[in-house]
């Protein structure tokens, strides 16, 4: 009976589109205590293929999160009380949610009616970028950054304020379920267009934007129209469907935290870079890659800073820079609503995970800061995070992003902002002229 839920079902919804319900599928909240714990759990993530574990279980994550349909929850229940880990429920029926996360519809040519207490799709977020060029053409262009396996443009902007200048490049919505990270993406940009902050319109002259809400296209539209779990990308495989995006780009390849089966969340691919979006967005990031000074990733969720590398706890490149930075930017982040973020490399801070698009842009373009959110929240909502926490979300990781730009700086990285450059230039001309 056991082998008649999500995989299944998902197939069913797969081949017919019909949209994929969770009705009394309950998601948990598990707390394993020790090693012991954690190993048992690490083993039932292995075997039970059932359940969708939406964080690992290791000795660093205070608690892992799982769904379970509602024909295999007594199974997980028991396995969990016999095992004596301790649980709770923190969805009872993730339907009810998923019901009300309705999705907003953007106004054409209104740029100011995105609001932030509603999550969009594909088309409104791609509808808003081509209306913010149309507003602000000195400022905004539209940029693609490669392909998805179903023929979708990975678009986004560039904002810019001149020539040059260094550059800060951010990727949103690799994992099609995390739904907030387009949503930050977007916020970033509205804020970098609109804000009167003096620091904000600082940050958004001093450097060229690169920006992608969505770089996992095909996923995204999935998951709003078939299934809202939807993870990976969606290229099929025999009656599987999907990479996971972020396990195939071309840096220490199916290494560890990715498999090489299909039927997985994790699946790697291929091969490296045998995607089109993770092969395309490289190629474009290839271009510019010397002129990147940051690069951020957008996940959810967890409540961390990460950043490369997956394959080792090994301090790495500008590793304490790096984390200083970091930490100094999460207590900015923590500020505004309390919200306390880890720092860490993705390997001590989740587990030992390659192929992620962090760790190529570090290993091969020699990015200084490279730097991975995961997003709200603590495990309560999960991927299912209420509209009412976008907002908040978005305002605390704006705040962290101006201190994170703020502490480069002062770290001796970013330094060399268009009109710093000028002022000083000024000053030398001045004291020739005045020596002369
Ligand atoms: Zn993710």
């Amino acid at each position: 009976m056991k082998i008649l839920s999500l995989n299944v079902i998902l197939l069913i919804a797969c081949a017919s589109s019909e949209k994929v319900r969770f009705d009394n599928y309950s998601l948990y909240k598990i707390f394993p205590q020790n090693e012991q714990q954690v190993s048992v759990l690490q083993d039932l993530y292995n075997k039970e293929t059932q359940y969708d574990f939406w964080n690992h279980p290791t000795m660093s994550a205070e608690y892992v999160n799982v769904l379970s349909s509602p024909l295999d929850r007594s199974r997980l229940e028991s396995f969990l009380n016999k095992t004596d880990i301790k649980f709770f429920i923190t969805i009872a029926n993730v339907q009810e949610i998923i019901d009300r996360q309705t999705v907003a519809n953007y106004t054409r040519n209104n740029i100011r009616s995105m609001s932030w207490n509603r999550y969009y799709n594909l088309d409104n977020i791609n509808a808003w970028l081509e209306d913010l060029k149309d507003a602000y053409p000195n400022i905004v262009t539209l940029i693609t950054g490669g392909q998805s396996y179903e023929g979708r443009a990975i678009k986004g902007i560039k904002l810019s304020h001149g020539s040059g200048r260094r550059a800060i490049f951010i990727e949103g919505g690799i994992h099609s379920r995390e739904w907030i990270s387009p949503a930050t993406v977007c916020y970033i940009i509205n804020e970098l267009l609109t804000s009167d902050d003096r620091e904000t319109k600082a940050a958004a002259t001093d450097f060229d934007w690169y920006i992608f809400p969505v770089v996992n296209p095909d996923g995204y539209v999935w998951s709003h129209e078939v299934d809202r779990m939807w993870r990976k990308n969606r290229r099929p495989f025999g009656s599987e469907f999907g990479v996971d995006l972020n396990r195939n780009w071309n840096s220490n390849w199916l290494v560890a935290g990715s498999t090489s089966n299909p039927a997985s969340n994790n699946f790697a691919g291929l091969g490296p870079f045998s995607e089109p979006e993770s092969r395309s967005l490289s190629a474009y990031l290839r271009t510019i890659g010397d002129q990147i000074d940051l690069y951020l990733s957008f996940h959810s969720h967890g409540h961390l800073l990460l950043l490369p590398f997956g394959n080792t706890t090994e301090p790495l490149a500008n590793y304490w820079d790096a984390i200083n930075i970091g930490k100094r930017a999460m207590g900015a982040l923590s500020v505004r609503y309390g919200t306390n973020y880890a720092t860490g490399n993705i390997a001590e801070a989740i587990y030992l995970a390659t192929g992620g698009s962090i760790d190529w842009v570090k290993e091969h373009l020699n990015v200084p800061l490279v730097y991975c959110y995961e997003l709200r929240d603590d495990g309560t909502y999960g991927f299912l995070l209420p509209e009412e926490q976008i907002l908040p979300n978005n305002e605390e990781v704006m705040d962290s992003l101006l201190e994170l730009i703020h502490q480069a700086k002062r770290f001796g990285y970013m330094s060399n902002a268009p009109h710093l450059k000028a002022s000083l230039m000024t000053l030398v001309a001045l004291i020739l002229a005045f020596v002369f």
